[in-house]
């Protein structure tokens, strides 16, 4: 057997260790065409706040790939991939046989195509390559377009090493896909009082500056500034995998079946690259994080070696707390009208509590969470309760009660356990549903 893995992050790792768990010796190529290895992108904000030093952004030894017996290929670029021959081609001139292949080549930065875009001093931030430009930025004044995830820790990270910053945002609030209006005006109060400018409602329509960016003109206005963080989203980087004739679904990832094989034989897909059936929406969909891409890419490389593991689907999660100073975390969806597959059948409720510094809300759909967001100090720790019954989409109807208390315990939630045991298989829910606690 012979596995050629293109992508050296989260996906990619994951299956590699999934591989060796099971198949200890066939030669494994893995290619990344960054040039620095087994970095945490999550990571990269704290490192543009001068917080982490580059080699606290690993997340693997220096020698995983060696004892893994992994030959990988750092700074190599993969150009394209021949199903029928079932060879990969790589920029270094060599073209590589495989019997099972994984795609695990990310997202892209979305570059608008706004006048002036290419000018100097402005970047987006998804590359070790970007970190280090913003790293280097000159100046004290930038502005962030976009405010995302992304565009939010950026925004702080540049605030922290006392940069001037303007945070930018066509929509109407922060944290427009993350957060509901309600939790999204907490956290822009938050980051105001931080210092930080924040205009919504207002776009980029051109950078000035002869050769470096000097200003940002918006719809109504003129933002003066040394650098510019783009920060308007990732596309799934399809490029070798359209190439190669591998179905791209409707929302532009890799389309996968519940074993992370692509629509070509052989040929598995996980990570930012990739669409799954997403538990909370109830459609397919691309949850470009950290975490799912670990997941997914255990799933294939399992698979890749032979086994059959099922993957039971993403959920979006998203944490800003580390940034903003409080607690804030939301999963799945945070409003009903991002349930676009809703149908009459469906019944929403949305139970939400509010206190001068403290938000939580929970979405059910037919009495099952499909989202959930919790702001402030003592709301987060229930969350990977709230998370477990979500994705096991469990009936909580007669506990909502329990579950919007601060003091929600995993012995509350006991005989839901047990109603539905079915759900519950793990050794884990096992002994916990055994020893009668
Ligand atoms: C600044 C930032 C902060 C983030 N913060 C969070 C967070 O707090 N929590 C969270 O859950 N997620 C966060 N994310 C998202 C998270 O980093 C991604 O979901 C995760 O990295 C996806 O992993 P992946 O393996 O699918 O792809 P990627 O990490 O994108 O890696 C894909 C790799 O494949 C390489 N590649 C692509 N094409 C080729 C080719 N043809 N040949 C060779 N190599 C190729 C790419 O260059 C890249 O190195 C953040 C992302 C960024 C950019």
């Amino acid at each position: 057997m012979r596995y050629v893995l293109i992508g050296g992050s989260a996906a990619a790792v994951s299956a590699v260790e999934a591989i060796r768990s099971v198949d200890k010796l066939s030669p494994i190529d893995l290619f990344s065409d960054e040039k620095t290895p087994l970095f945490s992108r999550v990571l990269l904000p704290y490192y543009v706040a001068e917080e982490l030093s580059k080699p606290l952004l690993n997340f693997r030894s220096a020698d995983f790939f060696e004892e893994n017996k992994v030959t990988a290929h750092i700074g190599v670029r993969v150009r394209e991939i021949d199903p029928q021959s079932k060879t990969a081609a790589a920029d270094d001139g060599n073209t590589y046989a495989y019997d099972k292949l994984l795609l695990a080549t990310g997202g892209n930065a979305i570059i608008p195509k706004i006048p002036g875009v290419d000018k100097e001093g402005i970047s987006p931030l998804k590359t070790m390559q970007d970190a280090e430009n913003i790293y280097n930025f000159k100046g004290d004044r930038a502005v962030v377009i976009g405010a995302g995830s992304i565009g939010v820790e950026s925004c702080i990270s540049l605030m922290r090493r006392g940069v001037r910053v303007t945070l930018l945002e066509q929509l109407g609030h922060v944290l427009p896909t993350v957060f509901d209006d309600e939790a999204a005006g907490i956290i822009r109060n938050l980051i105001e009082q931080m210092g930080i400018e924040v205009i919504t409602g207002e776009r980029a329509i051109e950078f000035t500056g002869n050769g470096r960016v000097q200003s940002v003109v918006t719809s109504t206005g003129e933002i003066e500034c040394d650098n510019v963080i783009l920060s308007v989203g990732v596309r799934p980087a399809v490029e070798l995998a359209e190439k190669a004739g591998i179905e791209i679904g409707m929302m532009g990832g890799i389309t996968t079946d519940g074993g992370m094989m692509t629509s070509c034989q052989d040929i598995y897909a996980a990570g930012d690259v990739c669409e799954t059936f997403d538990i909370a929406r109830n459609q397919i969909f691309i949850n470009a994080i950290w975490p799912m891409a670990v997941e997914q890419g255990r799933i294939a490389g399992s698979n890749m070696a032979g086994q059959d593991k099922q993957y039971g689907g993403s959920v979006r999660m998203n944490s800003i707390g580390n940034f903003i100073g409080i607690p804030a975390m939301s999963m799945g969806v945070t409003r009903t009208d991002e349930c676009s597959y809703a149908d009459e059948e469906c019944h929403f409720q949305e139970i939400k509590k509010r206190t001068q510094n403290t938000y939580k809300k929970i979405i059910l759909k037919n009495g099952c969470i499909v989202g959930a967001i919790f702001i402030g100090v003592g709301q987060t720790q229930r969350s990977g309760i709230i998370s477990i019954l979500l994705r096991r989409q469990i009936d909580v109807s007669d506990y909502i009660q329990a579950l919007m208390s601060n003091n929600l315990n995993f012995m509350d939630i006991l005989p839901l356990l047990r109603r539905y045991g079915d759900k519950f298989t793990e050794p884990e829910y096992k002994e916990l549903m055994d020893t009668g606690l």
